[in-house]
């Protein structure tokens, strides 16, 4: 294993930073690996710190492997030389063989989310990967409640899939994790049957009861009205975002196509033809990080 940049940090400094700082680290999903440049390019014109995140299923979306990813990440991070702090996350994985190789691979951070388990069953799975990652310095996110999809109802109301303060407490406790997705109220993709809303008050009722690090999933199409005051809470707010469908509508825009490509399909794409693409997904992440995340120029918070 290769000794890692100094800038590369864990999730869990990451996001003590952003806490203590009032402001949330963004955690983009480039999707295909030509693409994890502008995230770079992006955090370093903002002088804010990015993680690059890639999930289980995007491998599967756009067939291509962990390692391919990985790979990508350090042979881009060594050219385009970042120096503003940089994490990168394993997102939502229920596989911990893939845990274990994104581990060796130099992922900073894992996130094991077995939140489709009864709760027992949840922390003994999450307590197994704490374990594993803790002892190799890399930094560990689960999930408790269901963060369901934008484009889909899973109840009426769907509150009973929201995350409960009092288990929240007792998950963490009894797994040690660093950092918590919860779900109160945005959902993953385009939202198009549901409407994000963010829950503020369950959100200080969980962050009253623990001290982890709170996460939320489904960026992408939340108004920076409701995610503001989920952020600036006296005592610790959401310190990670997680921005995925907004990169890659912004993307294929710009490539003028309408469907998703595989990684190879990507990969074959000329430079010339890629940058429009790169350029538009840079902006949409200098855009989150100025006007949604608020980490603009707080890079050397991370200095001391
Ligand atoms: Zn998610």
């Amino acid at each position: 294993m290769f000794r890692k940049p100094e800038n590369i940090v864990t999730l869990k400094y990451m996001l003590q930073t952003a806490e203590k700082g009032g402001f949330a680290v963004g955690a983009f999903s480039p999707r295909y690996s030509p693409i994890i440049r502008a995230v770079f390019r992006a955090g370093q014109k903002m002088h804010s710190p990015i993680l690059v995140q890639i999930a289980q299923i995007e491998l599967q979306w756009y067939q291509y492997t962990l390692a391919e990813f990985a790979q990508a990440f350090w042979d881009q991070f060594a050219i385009e030389r970042p120096t503003v702090p940089v994490g990168l996350h394993l997102d939502h994985t229920q596989d911990f063989k893939l845990i274990k190789e994104a581990i060796a691979c130099g992922f900073t951070s894992v996130m094991i989310d077995a939140s489709a388990k009864p709760l027992a069953e949840n922390i003994a799975i999450t307590r197994q990967v704490v374990e594993y990652a803790h002892a190799r310095g890399v930094s560990v996110e689960a999930e408790l409640g269901r963060i369901g999809t934008a484009d889909f109802m899973e109840s009426e109301t769907d509150e009973e899939l929201f995350t409960d303060p009092d288990e929240a407490e007792e998950f963490v406790l009894a797994t040690g994790v660093d950092a918590l997705a919860v779900s109160v109220g945005t959902a993953h993709g385009v939202y198009t049957v549901r409407q994000p809303r963010v829950d503020v008050e369950r959100i200080k009722a969980i962050r009253a009861r623990t001290p982890v690090h709170l996460v939320l999933h489904g960026g992408s199409g939340t108004p920076k009205e409701l995610i503001e005051p989920a952020i600036h809470l006296a005592g610790g707010g959401i310190s990670k975002i997680n921005v995925a469908t907004d990169l890659e509508l912004a993307l294929l825009q710009a490539l003028g196509r309408v469907s998703r490509l595989t990684n190879e399909a990507m990969k074959a794409v000329s430079e010339k033809d890629l940058a429009p693409g790169l350029a538009a997904v840079q902006a949409v992440v200098e855009d989150k990080i100025s006007r949604f995340l608020g980490s603009q120029n707080h890079a050397d918070d991370y200095l001391d």
